[in-house]
């Protein structure tokens, strides 16, 4: 992102939601967005993820100039390349764990799709629980259900805002062990939205907000996450 802004318009009034970003992420990096509310962090995602165009500044990806693409351009780079992760996991309610997995390759017209929603809930450590329907699930494992969900297209960058907020710290926690080990295992880029030090303290990068401005940017060793 090179001096990118999202400028909203109501009114008489502009709210500069991003305000001049310049930030690089490369693959197979795991960074966290802190900031209060307010500071531009789901604006900054809904932006990565080409859910929301920026009104100034470039947004590069791999190189492309996203704000040249056309619309199907942008939709194919969104649906090929991103997985997105909220704080509400949207299950369905009726829907057992595989059937849910399952769901995005039945609109993608996949094949084996059994197979591959399996494999998805057991790398999120669900192996058991393919038959459970949420409400048979803690909120950590039906969490992990939606990252599985994610995951079974293969995205290459997971961009998940707030994933934990609606968790209590240790469910939390077992939610981040997973997203940690994407990262590892899988070299998938991840990108997470957190207010709680502890959930960012996963990454190793942190990229802290204000007012829609970049104030701070840290790095740290592998080794020294935890
Ligand atoms: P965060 O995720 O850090 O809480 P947001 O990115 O959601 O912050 O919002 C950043 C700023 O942009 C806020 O002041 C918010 O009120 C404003 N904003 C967000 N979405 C809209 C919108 N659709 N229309 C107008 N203002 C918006
Ligand atoms: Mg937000």
């Amino acid at each position: 992102m090179e001096n990118l802004s999202r400028h909203y318009r109501t009114g008489t009034e502009v709210v500069a939601a991003l305000d001049g970003v310049d930030l690089e992420i490369q693959r197979g990096e795991f960074i966290a967005i802190m900031g209060a509310s307010g500071s531009g962090k789901s604006t900054m995602m809904n932006v990565l993820g080409c859910l929301d165009r920026p009104t100034g500044g470039k947004y590069y990806f791999e190189g492309h100039d996203v704000g040249k693409m056309d619309d199907d351009s942008r939709t194919r780079l969104r649906a090929g390349v991103f997985g997105f992760v909220f704080q509400q996991y949207n299950l369905l309610p009726r829907m057992n764990a595989i059937e849910q997995v399952e769901l995005p390759l039945v609109y993608r017209k996949v094949k084996n799709r059994r197979v591959r929603a399996k494999q998805a809930l057991v790398a999120v450590g669900l192996g058991d629980r393919m038959k459970h329907k949420p409400t048979e699930m803690s909120g950590g494992q039906q969490q992990r259900v939606a990252i599985a969900r994610t995951l079974v297209v293969n995205p290459r960058v997971i961009l998940a805002d707030e994933p934990t907020g609606a968790l209590d710290t240790r469910t939390g926690e077992e939610v981040m062990g997973i997203l940690a080990s994407l990262v590892r295992e899988h070299g998938i880029t991840v990108i997470l939205v957190t207010h709680e030090q502890s959930v960012a303290d996963h990454a190793e990068r942190v990229v802290r907000m204000r007012d829609g401005k970049i104030v701070e940017d840290t790095r740290r060793p592998v080794w020294a996450v935890s």
